[in-house]
């Protein structure tokens, strides 16, 4: 994992909103899952379907992996193999 810089327009209101995808360069839906840690953001690109971590106050941002590639590789659980105590 390594973390990509970026640059923030300043001037610009809705700099988040011009954030663009370091894959495909579409512009990034901005996310604040948490509130008590604005610095951290979630941009998702609807083109790629990529999700990145961004970590607005040093403007690196780091791509997710893939979840659905991650579950797949994930080996399933059947049954019960050994019963919780
Ligand atoms: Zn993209």
């Amino acid at each position: 994992m390594a973390w990509t810089s970026f640059t923030l327009d300043e001037e610009s209101p809705n700099q988040f909103e011009e954030l663009p995808c370091p894959r495909c360069g579409e512009f990034l839906v901005i996310h604040a899952p948490d509130p008590s840690t604005p610095e951290r953001m979630l941009g998702v690109c609807a083109e790629c379907h990529s999700w990145y971590l961004l970590h607005c106050s040093e403007c690196k941002m780091m791509r997710l992996p893939d979840a659905p590639g991650a579950l797949a590789r994930k080996p399933g659980r059947k049954g019960s193999g050994s019963p919780p105590r």
